[in-house]
């Protein structure tokens, strides 16, 4: 089984434009901008041995406003541009009802299938609070960066940056495998 970290896209991995105080979600390539300080943090979770994923809701796929190979391209292009093994994507809208759309935990469980993943040992990123709760609902541990998004519900930890995070996770990590090494 496998340790894994998980990351919203949307503010972590990509950066928004911000109006009326909500991120826009980019709708087309020329929009989407790769988060430049994600690639080191990255790096060093791939380091350290996790299968580093991204998670997004694009309920705009299900409502036609956002065609798929447009979705396609950005994600092609955040592939290739940090070290992810994958992006899982709920297409839902909220009336679909579906298990997937954040924060309902079900992009979680289907990435832990996949890749084997010990969801007790999973870290999950965001700056919302919706992940956190996903997070909580999976038996992961949840890293919240903080912003305005951030709410007042369950989380495990918030800090500042990205890096804090990684340093933290990394922290965790190291200290859980002593244990059990010891054990
Ligand atoms: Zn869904």
């Amino acid at each position: 089984m496998n340790p894994g970290v998980f990351l919203e896209r949307n503010g972590i991995l990509n950066l928004v434009r911000v109006e009326r105080q909500h991120q826009v979600n980019p709708l087309t390539l020329g929009e989407f901008i790769v988060n430049p300080a994600a690639i080191a943090p990255l790096r060093r979770l791939k380091k350290a041995g996790f299968v580093v994923l991204a998670t997004t809701n694009q309920p705009g796929l299900s409502l036609d406003y956002l065609p798929r190979h447009e979705l396609d391209r950005m994600h092609g292009l955040l592939l290739r541009r940090l070290p992810l093994d994958a992006i899982y994507t709920c297409p839902h809208d909220l009336s679909d009802d579906c298990p997937c759309c954040k924060p309902k935990p079900g992009l979680l469980f289907e990435a832990a299938h996949q890749w084997r993943l010990d969801l007790d040992r999973c870290f999950v990123i965001s700056d919302k609070w919706q992940d956190a709760l996903a997070a909580h609902n999976a038996g992961c541990t949840s890293m919240l960066v903080r912003s305005p998004w951030i709410g007042n519900g369950h989380h495990d930890f918030v800090l500042s940056t990205l890096d804090e995070v990684v340093d933290r996770i990394l922290q965790i990590h190291v200290n859980s495998y002593a244990m059990n090494s010891a054990a």
